[in-house]
């Protein structure tokens, strides 16, 4: 076990190699998480609402007993449960040729996508980190923002249950400052970074009267902030809104988006995260 560590930690080759595969394995968990985490959401909220108001008023709960392990894994189309080896990230949706084997309904391409993404955020992240301990915390960083900006993307939600957490390991994980230099800019940037998007939700709303973004996003800049510390929050804000602001710019000209209509920031800030902690110091060498 030491020996493989050793070699994971010294040549280059088998820890890309061995961060793909890894990569790619919790992928296909993501695809899981991203699809039934909003649903649990829905039912525990839905049970709450019932419980608030009693039998008076009859809420709908479905999906009892829903979780992230149970049901095993199905087709949306015609329910039969797949088989365990069409669950093998990227090779299974390749057996099956993107189809269902029972019904032969199409299998959403999306899914060896993300499988794909995360492989390569996977091999990135090895490529600028070298030490074991270290490259564990940022294949956790990684994977929880790309769960929340594909969340976010599908349901205008950035769950507590993934932000909240990732905030307390950032704090954890810079004890003695591993990315952000010290604890103190890791709280810095975790109080700087939840004030700041609240001052100008706020601001926003006394000027035009509506609603630009959810508490969510300040979450999960706060999260970002203790990772990464409060100077690269300037690198985050400018780059989630550069990203924005193109991704708006193709949705209007290919008719995607409607004037008007909210786009979510969530997968604006997860990727600048992203980007900042791995090639921070480079992105934006003024500041
Ligand atoms: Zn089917």
């Amino acid at each position: 076990m030491n020996e493989l560590l050793e070699l994971f930690s010294t040549n280059i080759y088998f820890r890309l190699v061995a961060s793909l595969i890894l990569g790619m394995c919790i992928g296909s968990f993501l695809n899981v998480v991203v699809y039934r985490l909003p649903i649990m959401l829905d039912t525990m909220w839905r049970r709450q609402c019932q419980e608030l108001v009693g039998d008076e008023c009859k809420i709908n709960i479905n999906n009892n007993g829903f979780n992230l392990m149970k049901p095993a894994s199905h087709c949306p189309n015609c329910k039969a449960y797949v088989p365990w080896w069409s669950n093998v990230p990227l090779f299974g949706y390749l057996f099956i040729r993107g189809r269902c084997v029972s019904c032969h309904s199409k299998v959403s391409l999306r899914y060896p996508i993300v499988e794909i993404v995360t492989g390569a955020l996977f091999i990135l992240s090895s490529y600028c980190y070298n030490n074991v301990l270290t490259l564990a915390a940022v294949f956790v960083y990684v994977s929880c923002l790309f769960a929340l900006m594909l969340i976010d993307l599908d349901t205008f939600l950035l769950p507590d249950e993934i932000t909240l957490p990732l905030l307390w390991l950032g704090l954890l994980c810079n004890i003695n400052g591993l990315f952000s230099g010290s604890l103190a800019n890791s709280v810095c940037g975790a109080v700087i970074g939840y004030i700041f998007l609240w001052a100008l939700y706020w601001l926003f709303k006394f000027i035009t009267g509506k609603e630009g973004m959810g508490y969510g996003d300040f979450k999960l800049l706060a999260a970002i902030g203790a990772w990464i510390g409060w100077q690269n929050l300037v690198s985050v804000l400018l780059l989630s809104s550069i990203l924005g602001i193109i991704y708006a710019v193709i949705m209007r000209i290919s008719g995607s988006l409607e004037s008007g209509k909210p786009i979510p920031f969530g997968p604006f800030l997860g990727g600048a995260g992203i980007i900042t902690l791995l090639f921070g110091a480079h992105l934006f060498p003024i500041f």
